[in-house]
């Protein structure tokens, strides 16, 4: 089977394990199905997600000029706490600022190698601790705007990491943390104004991921590098494929990237 499309991250569902979906212009490819079959990808050409230009990629998708230009990949966006649609101010786009700063979020603490601190829009959640790699998670404020959950994770982040290792969750190297008790430890650092929406009483979120092997040593896949792979499709986890021999495949630092996707039936 041939499939064609522009990479984006994979869309998932939590059950009892992750379901993981890829989703071009004509086809929807339930990705668990191709587990223990042999998947070829080819990079044939850049489809930017902002002005669809085939120009090369430079960060989340998108091409160099609309990097610096979309509202989509406002410094807000990786650095919550700059977030200013609360004060009415405008970034790059004010109403679009508006419309994403302006709902519920989420600051949490998650798990895929270490335990992390990060923020995230409630409707986000379990997406993002899926997109992360998370075995587990729990959420620990939910505060109104983005700007106050950013202000949160920057008070956090002297007394708890905020980077996971990604070469550590791939292997499976983790460990189980008691996250509500890391929860109740970190309460007294959180800013005074977001005292009030702490979550004293969230349970821990499980995530299984659809692994059947896990990688001994790890060769990240470089498209532009080796525009041509062929292997054995034997996991998902992140928003990682993992191949027999060890190559990985991080489709979301891929978004933007047109491939052919060949599966071989056996
Ligand atoms: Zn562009």
């Amino acid at each position: 089977m041939q499939y064609k499309g522009v990479l984006r991250k994979m869309k998932t569902e939590l059950t009892s394990q992750v379901q993981y979906f890829m989703e071009f212009e004509d086809d929807f490819i339930h990705m668990n199905q191709l587990l223990n079959r042999e998947v070829g990808i080819t990079f044939i050409g850049y489809q930017c997600l902002n002005c669809g230009k085939d120009k090369k990629i430079y960060r989340q998708g998108f091409c160099y000029d609309c990097f610096y230009d979309t509202p989509r990949a406002g410094d807000w966006i990786m650095k919550p706490e700059l977030s200013k649609a609360h004060l009415d101010e405008e970034d790059r786009d004010l109403e679009y600022e508006k419309k994403v700063q302006l709902q519920p979020h989420i600051v949490y603490l998650a798990n895929s190698s270490n335990v992390k601190v990060g923020v995230t829009r409630k409707s986000q959640v379990p997406t993002r601790w899926i997109d992360q790699g998370a075995h587990e998670a729990i959420e620990i404020v939910e505060v109104p705007n983005r700007y106050l959950a950013g202000i949160a994770e920057v008070a956090l982040k002297p007394h708890i990491s905020d980077k996971t290792n990604w070469r550590t969750m791939l292997k499976n190297e983790i460990e189980d943390v008691n996250l509500e008790e890391k929860r109740d430890e970190l309460k007294q650092y959180l800013p005074d104004e977001v005292q009030e929406y702490f979550l004293a009483s969230n349970k821990e979120t499980e995530i299984e991921f659809p692994v059947l092997e896990y990688p001994k040593k790890l060769k990240s896949l470089n498209l532009d590098k080796k525009p041509e792979y062929k292997g054995k499709l034997k996991g998902i986890k992140g928003q990682y494929l993992i191949f027999e021999d060890d190559t990985v495949f991080n489709v979301r630092s891929n978004e933007g990237y047109k491939v052919n996707l060949e599966v071989l039936v056996d």
